[in-house]
């Protein structure tokens, strides 16, 4: 990768000599989550999968319209549900303990005269939507869009399996073209779903956080089987293209 791609990507993997000569357009701050993921994913998967996803996009939207996207490492800490925060190093974290960490990276990037922040989630149990609208009313000249990677292209015609939520055929997929070296699909459980016990909450009449010990007994939820890299690395391109469009858009959007 040639040296000026990469300023445009990853500050993982870059000094400041070469940060402080550009002004960028986007910031990009991927988000995960700490938790199992049947026996086949690691733990960090959430973490893993946005922070790839996010570098993509960033390298597509500079090399289509040299949009300065800048990837800031991700953030670990995600909410869980009962059945998932009771199992060994799974991190629950509260509502207050993220809107803090998000409130403390924008005043420090308003601070430095950044106005854009995407938030790439790769978690379901996050939802920052009531924080990004608190902090539209503190920063009311800063622009955060949240982006969960795994939501907005509907899987049909990628992926086989419903359901397909968690530790799923498109989760493992995605891993499997990122990062085969941390699949073990001879562990893989078959996400075995149960049905919540009432049937008002079956019908969707009202919402509480499943109880991944009632619905789950390998903690994935969507059958893994049928994962494959090739189905990952197409489901990955168009989501990345995607979010590059979004990234471009946002290069010319005035606030
Ligand atoms: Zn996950």
């Amino acid at each position: 990768m040639d040296n000026q791609e990469r300023n445009f990507m990853d500050l993982s993997q870059i000094p400041w000599g070469e940060v402080k000569n550009h002004a960028y357009d986007v910031v990009v701050l991927p988000w995960g989550a700490i938790e199992p993921h049947n026996f086949h994913l690691p733990y960090m998967t959430d973490c893993i999968l946005s922070y790839e996803i996010a570098k993509d996009s960033a390298k597509k939207a500079f090399e289509k319209s040299k949009t300065k996207s800048m990837v800031i490492p991700p953030v670990y800490f995600g909410a869980q549900n009962p059945g998932q925060w009771n199992k060994p190093f799974c991190i629950h974290t509260r509502i207050e303990t993220q809107k803090a960490i998000l409130t403390d990276i924008v005043s420090s990037l308003h601070g430095q005269g950044f106005r854009k922040l995407v938030i790439v989630n790769g978690h379901g149990g996050n939802s920052f939507k009531p924080l990004i609208r608190d902090l539209a009313v503190t920063y009311p000249d800063f622009y955060i869009v949240s982006v969960d990677w795994f939501g907005f292209i509907p899987t049909e015609g990628y992926f086989d399996e419903k359901p397909d939520e968690h530790a799923g055929e498109q989760e493992t997929s995605v891993m499997l073209h990122y990062h085969p070296e941390l699949v073990d699909m001879n562990e893989a459980g078959d996400g075995k779903v149960n049905p919540v016990k009432l049937k008002s909450l079956q019908n969707k009449t009202g919402w509480v956080p499943r109880n991944w010990d009632e619905v789950t007994t390998d903690t994935g939820i969507g059958n893994p089987k049928k994962s494959s890299a090739t189905k990952g690395k197409i489901y990955a391109e168009k989501v990345t293209e995607s979010i590059s469009e979004l990234l471009t858009e946002l290069k010319y959007y005035t606030i």
